[in-house]
């Protein structure tokens, strides 16, 4: 892959898979993270020190007015080429979990943050994949045009067998659908859109409980990217490549 772009990259697994890309033996000649405040994104800065390819964009995504704007700072960075993969990783999650705790606000941000920004996102940036993924000779993988949209095992419907945190569940389950939808739209283009689960991950959101490293769940996510095709198109699968029920 020549270019990737990573939203919420400023920390977590977002930075976690800038910082692995840009040691990697075959990193892409642009990997693009974005942050909310590049000022404050002290360990992305540093990344980019180290490594020319890695450049670093403001990127609020529940903004969606700024898009038509980020999307030339976009085509700037990759001059004449189009964007291989659009990774949709900036998410987050509220605090309470029962029924008589949800508020209005909380399903507000969440939403905006894990579904409405990443799905708008990806139309602002589609014809920036869709050249790539015509001027690859590939189909369906890195290579060509993918956007793999970071989900969680908490928005399975199957899975879910003990109830609680409605804003974050629902995103993910609204996000997974969106994933569905787009790689039906989007397969006459080759582009391959698949929804990936992490792991339970130490991070802020995922806690100090959780039992992975950042490490751990990126080198296998990478791992993944590398083997997708177009068997991935329209799935929903776990950081070590088992396939999810929705
Ligand atoms: P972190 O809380 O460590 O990082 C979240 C990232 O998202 C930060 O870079 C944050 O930026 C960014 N972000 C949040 N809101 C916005 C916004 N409005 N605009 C732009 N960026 C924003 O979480 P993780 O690294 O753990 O999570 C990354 C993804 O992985 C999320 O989509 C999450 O749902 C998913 N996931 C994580 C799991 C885990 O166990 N950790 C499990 C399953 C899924 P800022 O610093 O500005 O807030």
């Amino acid at each position: 892959m020549k270019s990737i772009l990573i939203t919420g990259a400023n920390r977590g697994l977002g930075l976690g898979l800038v910082k692995q890309l840009a040691k990697d033996v075959k990193s892409p000649k642009y990997i693009i993270g974005t942050c909310r405040n590049i000022e404050k994104a002290k360990d992305l800065q540093e990344v980019r020190t180290q490594h020319s390819n890695v450049h670093i964009l403001e990127l609020d995504i529940r903004n969606t007015d700024s898009f038509p704007h980020f999307t030339e700072e976009v085509k700037n960075i990759l001059c004449v080429d189009g964007l291989n993969v659009l990774f949709n990783n900036a998410g987050c999650a509220s605090k309470s979990t029962r029924i008589n705790l949800v508020k209005t606000e909380q399903f507000t941000e969440v939403f905006q943050t894990n579904l409405i920004g990443p799905v708008m996102l990806t139309k602002a940036l589609l014809p920036l994949l869709k050249k790539a993924a015509s001027n690859s000779p590939k189909q369906y993988c890195i290579e060509g045009g993918a956007i793999i949209n970071m989900s969680s095992i908490l928005g399975s419907i199957t899975l879910n067998d003990i109830g609680g945190m409605y804003p974050y569940r629902c995103s993910k389950a609204a996000l997974n659908m969106a994933t569905k939808t787009l790689s039906i739209d989007l397969k006459s283009d080759g582009i391959l859109v698949t929804s990936i689960h992490p792991g339970w991950v130490k991070t802020d959101l995922g806690g100090q409980g959780a039992p992975m490293q950042v490490n751990d769940s990126i080198s296998q996510i990478i791992d993944l990217m590398k083997n997708l095709n177009e068997s991935h198109n329209g799935g929903f699968y776990q950081y070590d490549g088992k396939k999810l029920e929705w």
